[in-house]
């Protein structure tokens, strides 16, 4: 993943849809992030120091988490600095959020980059790899239907029993369209009328 190595890409045709897709989900690699980090795995890693007994806990983060968590940003900000670069801006702040708008505001650019397909695939395959620690245990993703607020889909992040995350739908398209579980009547109702 050099960025030197980006560039002569696959050439390949990114289409209409195919940016949808890649913006929602840069618009959900922030919400996935934050995810990964609220799932401990069962052999969280435990630091041991010697000398007066304690046993300090390391943030409850699982190795994949944070290894997925490290590839999120590693992949954001290779990308943004193929856009500060090549568009001479000044580079976003390294936060995941900041990362994310900020390609988004230049996705339209990076789809008609020889390197789009590139992207494309790095973007699809870390947000398949968070989802999954994000949501193990099948706990995941089921499709509800059409945003009542939008052009998006509409999807159940279920969570599981222990999860302190109450279990909520959200939107494709704008991280904004959220629902908790307390208000599925109301959106029901909603999309109902649409
Ligand atoms: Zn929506």
């Amino acid at each position: 993943m050099e960025r030197g190595a980006r560039g002569a890409g696959t050439g390949r045709f990114v289409c209409a849809a195919c940016l949808n897709l890649l913006v929602g989900d840069i618009q959900k690699l922030p919400t996935l992030y934050d995810d990964c980090m609220g799932h401990t795995s069962s052999r969280p890693l435990r630091v041991m120091r010697n000398g007066p007994r304690k046993i300090t806990t390391a943030a409850p983060i699982s190795p994949a988490a944070a290894e997925v968590r490290t590839a999120i940003r590693t992949v954001l900000v290779s990308w943004a600095g193929l856009v500060t670069d090549e568009r001479r801006l000044e580079p976003p702040p390294r936060d995941i959020r900041a990362l994310s708008r900020f390609l988004c505001r230049h996705a339209e650019w990076l789809a008609a980059h020889p390197a789009a397909g590139e992207i494309v695939d790095e973007i699809g395959e870390i947000t398949r790899a968070a989802r999954k620690t994000a949501y193990p245990n099948g706990g995941g993703q089921v499709p509800v239907g059409d945003c009542p607020n939008c052009e998006g889909d509409l999807v159940a992040l279920i969570r599981r029993r222990d999860d302190p995350l109450p279990s909520e739908i959200v939107c494709t398209d704008f991280p904004d369209h959220t629902w908790p579980a307390t208000r599925w009547a109301t959106l029901a109702r909603a999309i109902q009328g649409r």
